[in-house]
C-alpha cells in the first residue's frame, strides 16, 4: 500500500546508519582473529540491528498510535492495535470509473430508491468484488461486461467539430450478444452511455466539463455479456461482497448495476432529512445529503474511500414543486411518465471526485445569485441559498464569495474546476459547512448573517467558513488525501488558506492575530501526554471521526504556515503549483506535498540542500512539539539554544521524551536596527547548538517571531528580565510579541519550568491599559485556567481584586463599552474585557448587566432589542448564569418564539450556563428529543461545579438513551458530550468516577478513546496543578494587592531569586545550571 511505503521512506530517513555497516562483512570464517573479529563486529552488527528494530518498533508505535490510556485495565481495551481491522480498507483490485446514479425521493414517506450503475475494471482475476452499503435494501444485481467496438457518438462528434484534437474520433462500445439481462431499453441505453464514458477516460485526459446534454449520447451496435453471479452478502465493516461464478478479465469494463431503497434518515449524516416551519406556520420537508466521511454509502452502494475517484451522473426523481441541487449544473428535465406531479433532473457528468464530496439536496428555498469571471475566461454563477424568509441575510455570502474564488484563482494558480457553485443554509445541519464540489452546504448560522443586527463574530464566522470551504474546492476536492491518515493535508490546508483568504478580503480584520491565538490554545492541549501526531495511522472505521480535531485543523494550518516563513511566500507558493498540478483530479499524501516544495526550493542557493522530508515529517509524524532552551553566555555573547518535548506531564511516554525537531529559529535583539523576519537564522536540527550572537548584555533576545514557528521558548532568567523591560519600555512594538511573551511564561511556569512570579509580573504590563486585542485574548486564556483551578480555594478573592485591578484601566479607556467600538476588533475586545469584568464578579458589571436584562424585559417587541449586537453574548450569559427563574424563562421563551437561527443559536449556547438545578435537569432531558438535534449538544454547555456535577451523574444514569441520541445523530456529537461533562475534572474523586464509567462502558467509548484520554490527561494535569501552586499563587495576588498603590509593579522579591532551566550539557546528561540577576 502507499501508505506502509511512504512510512518505510521516512524511518529511512530516520536511520544514520550506514547501509554497508547493517547488512555487509559477511566473510572472514577462515583465519581465527578474522573470526574474533567477525565475531565482534557481528555481535555489534546484530546489537546495532536489534537496537535499531527496537527503536522503530517503539518509535512505529509511538507516532502512530494512541499511547496507554490510564493504567493496564483500560489500555487493552482502548489502545490501537497496530494492524489495521480486516474490513477497514476495501482491496484494491476493483476500480470503479464512473457511477450513473439514478434516486426517486419521496421526501413525505422519507423513503428513496434508486439505481447505480458503476463502471468497475478488475486489475487482478478475481471473483469477487466488495463495496460498501450501509443501511440500504439491495434488491437486485447485475453485472455485464461490456466489449468496445468503434462507433461514432455525438460526443466526439461534437468535440470534433469544436476542433478539440485530444479526444479521440471515435468510442468503441459493445459488440458481442450474449445473455442479456437488462430488459428495459432506457435502462440498457444509460449502461451504453456509461460504457462510453469509462471508456472516453482511458482514451482522453481532457476535463474539461461537458455542455452536452448527456442523454443525446448515441451509441448502436451494442451489447452486453452476462456474468454470473453466485452470491450477494452482506458483511462487516459495511461492507457488500458480490461473488461471481468465472473470474473477471483484466482491462475489461464491467457495469455493476444496484437496485437499493432505503430511509431517508432522521439524523444528520447519509441522505436526510431536514425541515422548517415557513411564515405561514407550515412545515416544510427538505432531503440534504452530508457523506463526510463515511456516509455515502448510506445513499447509495459505492466504493466510499477517498481514493476511489470517479465521475458521477446523477438524476433526481422528485414532486414539481421542489428544487433539486447537485455538484453539477441541471442538464435536462423530463417528467416522470407514471407520474405527471413529478419530473427527473438530470445533472452534468462530474469531473473525476471522491464519494464523499457526492451531494443532493431537495428544497422549496430561494436564492441570491451572482457570478464572477474565472481565470479560464468563464462566467460562473453563484448561488446563494436559504429559506425564503431568511433570503436577506444572504447578502454578505453573496458578497464575499466571487472575491474569493478569484483571490484562490489567483494564489492557487488553476481555475475553479467546475461551472457553478451553489451555497446553502440548511435549518439542520451538524457541522459548521461540507465541503461538497460545486454545492456547499452550510448551518445557517455560519452562511447567513444579518449585516445590521448581526454579531460581529457571526460575520466573521461567516467569512471564515466560507473561506474554508471554498479552499477545499482546491484542496480536498481537487486534490484529496489517498486516506483519512493524512486529512490534515485536507483540513490544515483549508484552515490555512482560510486564513489568508479571510485576511485578503478583511484586511481590518487582522485575522493572523485569530490565528495566533488558537495556535496558542492548541499548544496546550498538544502538550498532553497522550496527544497524537498530525499524520497518524487509521486501524478502525471508528477512528475516522477522530482524526477531525484540532491536530488535523489547526496543528496541520500552523505547520503549514511555518513552512511557508521558512522557505518564502513565494517558493511556497510556487511549490502548491507544482503539487496541485501534479495531483489534480488524483489523491496524494504528505511526501507528494514535499517533493513538490523540495523541487520548488531547488533554485534557491541556500534552501536548495534543506530536506523538506526530514524537516517537515520530523514535526508532522511525531507527537507534541519542543520548547527551544536559550541560555545566554553575556561576557561572550554566545546563546546555546537546546530542544526537549514540551510537555504538561511528569511522566512523558519514554520514546516521546527522546524526540528531536528540526526547527526553524529566527530571533530578533532588541535596541538593533535589526527588522523582525520571520525567516530563520539558524537551524537547531539536534538535541543543541552554540553561536556567537553579536549581542550586547544589556540587550533582550527575542527567539521565534511573531509565534510561527510551532514551539515554546523559554530564556535564562536575567534575558526573561531583559523582555520583560524592552516590552514596557516598547523596544518590541509588535503586541504578538508581547501575547507570545505572556502565553510562554504562563505555560512555562504552569509545568514548572518557570517561576510563576515571572508570568504574573509580565501580566502586569497591561494595566496601563492596553489596546491590542491578542494581548488581552492570550492573557485571559491563561488568566482563565487559574480562575478554574483557584475557584473552589481560600484565596480566590485576591485573584478576583488583582483582574478587577488589571481590567479597571482599560476599560475606562473603553468608556466600559459604552461608546461605539470604531471597529470590529474593538467590539471584540470590549466584549471580552467586560465579560471578564462580569466573570471576576466586578459589582459594576453585574449591575449593568441587570439594567440591561430589565431594558429589554420591559419591551413589547424584542425586535427592537436595545443592546448593542456585540454586547448581547454578555448580557444573555451573566443575566442566565446570576439570574434565577425568572431570567431563564425569559431566554427560553425568547428562545421559542424566535425564527431567526442566529438568536436562537445565541441563546441555545447560554442556557446551560444556569445554576438553577432542576434548569439543567430540564436541559439535559430536552437534549434527549424534544430539540432540534443540531441544538443538542448546545444544552450540555454546562458550567462547574453545580452544572457538570449534575451531567455526569445524568450521563451515568441515563447512559444508554444518550449514547444513542448523540451517535446517531453524527460520529462527532457524543465527544462533545463526555468533553462537556468531564471537561473540568480538578478532583481525584471525580476522575474516579470518569474511569469507573469509562471502564463500564469500554466497547461503547472504544470510537471516542482519544477524547477521553485528552480529558483524562488535562485533569490529571489540573490536579497535579492545584497541588502544587495554588499558594504560591494566591501569595503574589495578595502580596500585590497589598502593595496596590505602587502604579507599576516593583519586581516582587521573588524576581531576584534565581530560575532554573535544565540544560542538557553535549554528552547528555542533565545538568542545571543557574544563572542570577547581576
Ligand atoms: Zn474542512
Amino acid at each position: 500500500m502507499p501508505l506502509s511505503t511512504s512510512r518505510q521512506q521516512f524511518l529511512a530517513y530516520e536511520t544514520n546508519a550506514d547501509p554497508d555497516i547493517r547488512y555487509g562483512r559477511k566473510g572472514g570464517i577462515f583465519i581465527s582473529t578474522c573470526i574474533c573479529i567477525s565475531f565482534i563486529i557481528a555481535a555489534v552488527v546484530i546489537s546495532v540491528l536489534v537496537g535499531l528494530i527496537v527503536y522503530y518498533i517503539s518509535y512505529f508505535k509511538l507516532s502512530q498510535t494512541s499511547y496507554d490510556f490510564w493504567g493496564d485495565e483500560v489500555e487493552e481495551l482502548f489502545s490501537q492495535q497496530d494492524e489495521p481491522s480486516p474490513d477497514l480498507r476495501l482491496p484494491l483490485h476493483i476500480s470503479p470509473s464512473f457511477y450513473r446514479l439514478k434516486i426517486k425521493a419521496d421526501l413525505d414517506k422519507s423513503y428513496f430508491t434508486g439505481d447505480v450503475y458503476i463502471t468497475v475494471k478488475a486489475l487482478k482475476n478475481v471473483k469477487e468484488i466488495i463495496l460498501h452499503a450501509q443501511d440500504l435494501k439491495v434488491n437486485n444485481v447485475t453485472l455485464t461486461e461490456q466489449i468496445y467496438e468503434k462507433v461514432e457518438t455525438l460526443h466526439s462528434r461534437k468535440r470534433r467539430d469544436t476542433g478539440n484534437e485530444t479526444t479521440a474520433e471515435t468510442i468503441p462500445t459493445t459488440t458481442t450478444n450474449e445473455t442479456l439481462t437488462v430488459n428495459e431499453t432506457t435502462t440498457q441505453t444509460e449502461i451504453l452511455s456509461n460504457a462510453t464514458d469509462a471508456q472516453e477516460q482511458n482514451t482522453t485526459e481532457s476535463t474539461e466539463p461537458t455542455t452536452l446534454n448527456p442523454l443525446d449520447t448515441q451509441v448502436t451496435h451494442s451489447n452486453l455479456r452476462n456474468i454470473r453471479i453466485n452470491s450477494i452478502q452482506k458483511s462487516t465493516g459495511d461492507r457488500l461482497i458480490i461473488t461471481t461464478d468465472s473470474p473477471l478479465s483484466l482491462n475489461t469494463d464491467y457495469t455493476l448495476q444496484l437496485s437499493f431503497e432505503g430511509n431517508i434518515s432522521n439524523y444528520l449524516t447519509g441522505f436526510y432529512k431536514s425541515s422548517y416551519t415557513d411564515v405561514n406556520n407550515v412545515v416544510r420537508n427538505m432531503g440534504v445529503t452530508q457523506f463526510e466521511p463515511t456516509s455515502a454509502r448510506a445513499a447509495f452502494p459505492c466504493f466510499d474511500e477517498p481514493a476511489f475517484k470517479a465521475k458521477f451522473e446523477i438524476s433526481i426523481a422528485h414532486p414539481q414543486n421542489i428544487s433539486v441541487l447537485s455538484n453539477m449544473k441541471v442538464a435536462t428535465q423530463e417528467p416522470v411518465d407514471e407520474d405527471p406531479t413529478w419530473q427527473w433532473t438530470h445533472f452534468e457528468r462530474s469531473v473525476n471526485m471522491s464519494t464523499y464530496l457526492v451531494a443532493y439536496v431537495l428544497t422549496d428555498f430561494k436564492y441570491t445569485e451572482t457570478s464572477y469571471l474565472s481565470k479560464d475566461n468563464i462566467t460562473k454563477p453563484i448561488r446563494i441559498w436559504a429559506r425564503p424568509a431568511l433570503i436577506s441575510n444572504t447578502n454578505y455570502a453573496a458578497n464575499i464569495t466571487p472575491k474569493l474564488l478569484m483571490f484562490y484563482e489567483d494564489f492557487f494558480g488553476i481555475p475553479y474546476a467546475l461551472d457553478k457553485i451553489d451555497l446553502i443554509a440548511i435549518p439542520d445541519f451538524s457541522s459548521g459547512a461540507m465541503e461538497n464540489w460545486g454545492l456547499i452546504t452550510f448551518k445557517e448560522t455560519t452562511l447567513l448573517v444579518d449585516e445590521k443586527e448581526g454579531l460581529p463574530y457571526d460575520k466573521r464566522n461567516v467569512a471564515i467558513d466560507v473561506a474554508h470551504e471554498l479552499a477545499h474546492q482546491w484542496f480536498g476536492n481537487l486534490v484529496t488525501m489517498r486516506w483519512w491518515t493524512d486529512l490534515w493535508l485536507n483540513e490544515g490546508f483549508a484552515t490555512y488558506i482560510e486564513y489568508v483568504g479571510v485576511n485578503h478580503i478583511e484586511p481590518n480584520w487582522r485575522i493572523f492575530e485569530s490565528f495566533s491565538q488558537e495556535k496558542m490554545s492548541l499548544l496546550h492541549t498538544d502538550a498532553l501526554k497522550n496527544t497524537s501526531p498530525v499524520s497518524r495511522k487509521v486501524v478502525d472505521a471508528g477512528e475516522i471521526a477522530q482524526k477531525f480535531d484540532e491536530i488535523s485543523y489547526s496543528k496541520g494550518a500552523n505547520l503549514i504556515r511555518m513552512l511557508n516563513h521558512t522557505i518564502s511566500e513565494t517558493l511556497f507558493r510556487k511549490g502548491l503549483l507544482i503539487y496541485l498540478n501534479d495531483w489534480k483530479f488524483q489523491n496524494a499524501e504528505e511526501n507528494d506535498l514535499w517533493a513538490a516544495m523540495s523541487k520548488s526550493v531547488e533554485s534557491d542557493p541556500e534552501l536548495k540542500t534543506l530536506s523538506m522530508v526530514k524537516f517537515m515529517n520530523s514535526w508532522t509524524r511525531q507527537a507534541g512539539y519542543p520548547v527551544v532552551n536559550v541560555i545566554r553566555d553575556y561576557d561572550t555573547g554566545r546563546v546555546t539554544f537546546q530542544q526537549k518535548l514540551f510537555t504538561s506531564t511528569n511522566d512523558p511516554h519514554k520514546a516521546t521524551a527522546k524526540q528531536i525537531w528540526r526547527i526553524p529559529i529566527s530571533y530578533v535583539i532588541s535596541n538593533t536596527t535589526d527588522t523582525a523576519n520571520t525567516k530563520p537564522k539558524v537551524w537547531l536540527n539536534d538535541k543543541q547548538l552554540s553561536t556567537e550572537l553579536d549581542i550586547r548584555r544589556d540587550q533582550a533576545l527575542y527567539v521565534n517571531v511573531d509565534a510561527v514557528g510551532y514551539y515554546r521558548v523559554n530564556y535564562d532568567q536575567r534575558n526573561w528580565e531583559l523582555l520583560d523591560e524592552a516590552i514596557r519600555t516598547g523596544d518590541f512594538k509588535n503586541p504578538m510579541t508581547k501575547a507570545q511573551l505572556i502565553d510562554d511564561a504562563f505555560n512555562l511556569a504552569k509545568v514548572g519550568q518557570l517561576k510563576y512570579s515571572y508570568a504574573l509580573r509580565l501580566s502586569s504590563c497591561v494595566m496601563q491599559g492596553d489596546d491590542s486585542k491578542i494581548v488581552w485574548e492570550l492573557l485571559l486564556n491563561n488568566m482563565s485556567f487559574l480562575k478554574h483551578n483557584l475557584r473552589a480555594t481560600s484565596g480566590y478573592r485576591y485573584f478576583q481584586d488583582y483582574m478587577r485591578k488589571l481590567l479597571g484601566k482599560q476599560l475606562e479607556k473603553l468608556n466600559y463599552g459604552l461608546d461605539k467600538p470604531k471597529d470590529d476588533n474593538e467590539a471584540f475586545l470590549i466584549d471580552n474585557l467586560i465579560m471578564w469584568d462580569c466573570l471576576v464578579e466586578s459589582p459594576r458589571c453585574l449591575k449593568w448587566v441587570r439594567d440591561q436584562f430589565e431594558q429589554l424585559a420591559a419591551l413589547d417587541d424584542l425586535n427592537k432589542n436595545p443592546i448593542p449586537s456585540y454586547l448581547r453574548p454578555i448580557v444573555y450569559n451573566i443575566a442566565i448564569t446570576h439570574g434565577g427563574r425568572r431570567e431563564f424563562e425569559f431566554f427560553w421563551n425568547m428562545y421559542l418564539n424566535s425564527t431567526d437561527p442566529n438568536v436562537q443559536n445565541l441563546i441555545i449556547n447560554n442556557l446551560a450556563a444556569t445554576r438553577e438545578e432542576s434548569f439543567i435537569m430540564m436541559l439535559l432531558e430536552k437534549s434527549l428529543g424534544d430539540i432540534p438535534k443540531q441544538y443538542a449538544l448546545s444544552l450540555w454547555n454546562v458550567e462547574p461545579p453545580v452544572g457538570t456535577k449534575l451531567a455526569q451523574n445524568f450521563l451515568i444514569e441515563n447512559f444508554d438513551r444518550i449514547y444513542q441520541r448523540f451517535t446517531q445523530i453524527d460520529s462527532f456529537s457524543f465527544a462533545g458530550v463526555l468533553s462537556s461533562t468531564f471537561g473540568f475534572i480538578t478532583s481525584t474523586d471525580e476522575l474516579e468516577v470518569l474511569k469507573r464509567f469509562a471502564i463500564k462502558h469500554k466497547q461503547q467509548l472504544k470510537p471516542m478513546s482519544q477524547t477521553l484520554q485528552k480529558i483524562v490527561d488535562a485533569a490529571a494535569v489540573r490536579i497535579a496543578w492545584i497541588k502544587r501552586h495554588t499558594n504560591e499563587i494566591n501569595q503574589w495576588f495578595q502580596d500585590f494587592m497589598k502593595n496596590s498603590s505602587e502604579v507599576t509593579p516593583t519586581p516582587s522579591s521573588d524576581l531576584t531569586q534565581n530560575v532554573t532551566i535544565s540544560v542538557t550539557t553535549p554528552n547528555g546528561t542533565d545538568t542545571n545550571t543557574t544563572s542570577t540577576k547581576t
